[in-house]
C-alpha cells in the first residue's frame, strides 16, 4: 500500500482487514510502497512521516509482526534492481493498456511520468522477488495481477523455469465506494471516512451520505440493494441486524436517519479499538520503527538470494564468468 497520508474505511475494508485474516494461514508479507509513491505529487520532507503513520496504521488494525513481515519498499534496493530486469520481457503495449496508467495519466497531466507507466512492472518485483504464491486484491488491481503473471511467463520462458506466478485474492469487499455512493473511496475525492476519524466526526459524514435516491420521504419504501451505506452494513455490523435494516428499509419502518445511526454504532465497534491502539504506539515510536527495520532485514536477506539467481540465468552479476 502507498503512503499516501490518509488511511481510510476503503482502504480498511477494501485491504488491511483481509491481510490480518490471511496471516493466520499464510507467510505474510505486508510493504509500505514508497517508490511508488514517487510517481505522483509529493513533499520529500513528509514522507517519513506518512510511512510511519501507514505502519502505525497497519500494526493497529491487527497486522501482527510475528506473523506478517511489515517493511519499506525503499528499504530493499532489489526491486528497483529487478524492475528493470523485468522491463526487458515486458512489451510497451500491455503497460499501455493498463486501466490504472490511464486513470493516473488524466489525474496528473502536468506530469505523466515514466514511472507511472512502469508502475506495474514495480509491483511485478514486489510480489516476485519473494516468490509470492497468492496476493490479496481489490477488483481495480486484478488486471495488474494477470500482467504479473504474463511477466513470470515470459521471464521463465527465456530464462528457465524459477518465477512464481501469483494467484489473486479477492478481498471480501472488493470495490469499497466512497460516501457519494459513485465512485472508489478515497481522500483526494473527499468521500471518505478516516480510519482514526470520532464517531461525532462520522456522524457529521454520514449525515450527507448519498443513500437510495427514489427514498424521498421517511415513508417511502426503500431498495438495500442499490444503497452503498447497506452495503457498509454487510460489512461492518452483525448478520441479524443487517437483515432487520433489509427488512425495515423495505418496509419503510425505519428511516435512511436511523440506518445511518445504527451505522456510526457498527463503525465505531470496528474503529474504536483500532483507534485506541494507534494511539498508544504513537507514543512508542520505536517499537515499530523496530518492527518495520526487522521487516527489511528479513527482506534484503530473500531479495539477494533471488536476485543471486535471476542475475546468473540472465548472464550478469558478479558470478557471472565468461
Ligand atoms: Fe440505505 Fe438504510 Fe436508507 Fe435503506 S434505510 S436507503 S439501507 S440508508
Amino acid at each position: 500500500m502507498q503512503p499516501t497520508g490518509s488511511i481510510h474505511l476503503g482502504n480498511y475494508l477494501g485491504a488491511i482487514e483481509s491481510w490480518v485474516r490471511l496471516q493466520e494461514t499464510y507467510d505474510s508479507f505486508v510493504c509500505i510502497v514508497d517508490y511508488h509513491a514517487l510517481t505522483i505529487p509529493y513533499e520529500p520532507a513528509e514522507m517519513p512521516k506518512r510511512v510511519f503513520e501507514l505502519a502505525l496504521a497497519f500494526l493497529a488494525s491487527g497486522i501482527d509482526p510475528e506473523r506478517t513481515t511489515l517493511f519499506v519498499q525503499s528499504a530493499v534496493p532489489a526491486h528497483t534492481e529487478l524492475c528493470w530486469l523485468l522491463n526487458t520481457v515486458t512489451p510497451m503495449g500491455d503497460l499501455g493498456r493498463m486501466t490504472q496508467f490511464k486513470e493516473k495519466s488524466d489525474q496528473h497531466k502536468a506530469n505523466v511520468n515514466v514511472g507511472l507507466f512502469d508502475y506495474p512492472v514495480l509491483q511485478a518485483a514486489d510480489i516476485l522477488l519473494y516468490h509470492g504464491q497468492v496476493v490479496p486484491v481489490g477488483e481495480d488491481q486484478v488486471q495488474h495481477l494477470e500482467l504479473v503473471r504474463e511477466i513470470a511467463r515470459k521471464w521463465n520462458a527465456r530464462f528457465g523455469e524459477y518465477l512464481v506466478e501469483p494467484k489473486p485474492v479477492l478481498s471480501k469487499t472488493p470495490r469499497v465506494l466512497g460516501l457519494d455512493g459513485k465512485a472508489k473511496m478515497s481522500k483526494s475525492l473527499g468521500n471518505h471516512i478516516g480510519l482514526l476519524e470520532t464517531d461525532e466526526q462520522i456522524a457529521s459524514k454520514l449525515r450527507g451520505a448519498f443513500t437510495d435516491p427514489q427514498r424521498l420521504r421517511r415513508t417511502d419504501p426503500g431498495r438495500p440493494e442499490v444503497c452503498n451505506l447497506f452495503t457498509l452494513h454487510g460489512s461492518l455490523t452483525p448478520p441479524d441486524q443487517v437483515a432487520e435494516i433489509d427488512e425495515g428499509c423495505r418496509s419503510a419502518k425505519i428511516g435512511c436517519g436511523d440506518c445511518k445511526q445504527l451505522l456510526v454504532t457498527s463503525l465505531g465497534r470496528r474503529l474504536g479499538p483500532i483507534r485506541d491502539k494507534y494511539g498508544a504506539l504513537e507514543s512508542r515510536p520505536d517499537e515499530v520503527h523496530q518492527v518495520i527495520d526487522a521487516g527489511g532485514a528479513r527482506c534484503r536477506a530473500i531479495a539477494a538470494e533471488t536476485m543471486g539467481e535471476v542475475r546468473d540465468r540472465m548472464g550478469i552479476g558478479s558470478r557471472a564468468r565468461p
